[in-house]
């Protein structure tokens, strides 16, 4: 099978000797390679002889994938928050080994949005002994394992035969024990991940959509079925795998064909935790939709409105609104689609896997928890891992300020992160299942007092 190679590299000049920079320069001999003096997305933009010419900020992006640019790391390592308070999810740590570093063309990434015309290459970091001593000194700052996402601004693999920051750091992480590395990728690039020493460390999570959705607004990523087949692989080396089935788009039929892809996925792997998302942008991309997505996103983008209202929230010491937050389906839309999805999930996951040579013993599951966030996406668990405790587990709770999420559909709102404490999933979900619901403490109040008159 034949592997991306970018047409144009620029190399930092103080990386120029590092030996993924010498082994890239070995394996894509036929490739120009050019050193820069300086990372300033200016200097680097006029380097470059592909992107040097500006045409339509479409065009730009799309050239821009062909580009690599490799550096020295900078802070790789943070911690990811939003400042307005709808992240409800425990917030994360990023492990930023690429940035703009995906050359699949997504109709709807959030990268076209983030990076746009200024820094469209894609930008990839080395010296990788620096990167590991910058996540040594945030785990020795935590009390608490961490998970690192390496997959909030890049895929996860598939350049790793060019940058092997993967197969580098999947040895790495496997001879910690309080550090875990999350890789997110829509690639079936993982025959040199297999036998690597992962000792489950490290999670491999795979972006899916149904087939359909897929051909249609996945330009150049691998088909569902390759990367269901990698996913298989990379399970049956012992990895813990997770599905994002992620933005869930409501074509013509979507119950059926996504109806088909839960039962396809779950005949192929055991992924201990599904996330299910709905088709949503963040506003700025929402504003310049009309210059770098398709006509078919753009139908129903136009159905589209805010999710919540503007939040005033404070930044470095003053009063500012932030973001609108993201623009997506109404609310009724969002719930009819989760839980239809969930319910899909849990008949799915009820039904016994059939006795084969990889499947030895025939075993419904059961969902354990389920973890909203912000409206935006749910996560379905099937399995804890008990090394990771703290790390990603979660309490569910009621929210009162739900961002207009739940109550009305019947889906928990939120939850809170613990270090200790699951409260495990066991019945069906109900109105008021995991505490009062928003407003519900406000409607009695309000009877109370009616009363009282
Ligand atoms: S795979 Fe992810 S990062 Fe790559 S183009 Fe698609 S949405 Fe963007």
């Amino acid at each position: 099978m034949q592997r991306w190679k970018p047409v144009e590299v620029l190399i930092h000049k103080d990386v120029r000797k590092d030996p993924v920079v010498l082994s890239i320069r070995n394996n894509l001999r036929d490739v120009r390679v050019d050193v820069v003096e300086s990372g300033l997305p200016q200097d680097v933009m006029a380097a470059s002889r592909t992107l040097g010419v500006r045409t339509s900020l479409f065009n730009t992006i799309t050239e821009g994938k062909k580009v690599l640019y490799v550096g020295p790391p900078g802070d790789v390592v943070d911690d990811f928050s939003i400042p307005d308070g709808r992240m409800v999810c425990p917030h994360f740590a990023r492990l930023k080994l690429a940035s703009n570093g995906c050359f699949y063309r997504c109709d709807w990434c959030y990268l076209k949005g983030t990076y746009r015309a200024n820094r469209p290459y894609i930008t990839a970091h080395v010296e990788y002994p620096r990167i590991e001593q910058q996540l040594q000194g945030r785990l020795r700052n935590s009390p608490e394992p961490i998970l690192f996402n390496a997959g909030e601004l890049a895929d996860s693999l598939s350049m790793d035969h060019v940058m092997k920051a993967a197969e580098h750091f999947i040895s790495w992480f496997g001879r910690q024990k309080k550090g875990y590395l999350l890789l997110l990728t829509k690639s079936d690039n993982v025959d040199h991940i297999l036998h690597l020493p992962h000792n489950r460390q490290t999670i491999v999570a795979w972006s899916m959509n149904a087939p359909a959705v897929s051909r249609q607004f996945e330009k150049g990523a691998p088909s569902f079925q390759r990367r269901l087949e990698a996913a298989r692989k990379v399970q049956e080396a012992g990895y813990d795998v997770r599905i994002r089935l992620d933005p869930i788009v409501p074509v013509d039929g979507w119950q059926e064909i996504y109806a088909d892809a839960i039962r396809d996925i779950y005949a192929a792997i055991e992924p201990e935790r599904v996330t299910l998302g709905t088709l949503r942008f963040e506003e700025q991309f929402y504003h310049i939709r009309k210059t770098i997505v398709s006509e078919a996103l753009l139908r129903h983008m136009e159905t589209m409105a805010p999710m919540f209202t503007p939040q005033p929230v404070r930044m470095k010491n003053r009063k500012t609104t932030t973001k609108s937050g993201k623009y997506s389906f109404s609310h009724e839309e969002r719930a009819a689609i989760f839980k239809f999805a969930v319910k899909r999930y849990e008949s799915t996951l009820r039904r016994p896997r059939l006795r084969c040579a990889r499947n030895p013993q025939p075993s419904g599951k059961r969902l354990i928890s389920i973890c909203p966030g912000a409206g935006a996406f749910v996560s379905l668990v099937t399995r804890i891992c008990p090394k990771r405790a703290g790390a990603n587990h979660y309490i569910l709770a009621w929210r009162k300020e739900s961002h207009g999420t739940t109550g009305r559909s019947g889906l928990p709102v939120a939850i809170r992160p613990s270090c200790s404490a699951i409260q495990p999933f066991s019945k069906p979900l109900t109105r008021g299942a995991y505490g009062p619901e928003p407003g519900q403490r406000d409607r009695r109040k309000a009877e109370r007092n009616a009363g009282g008159e």
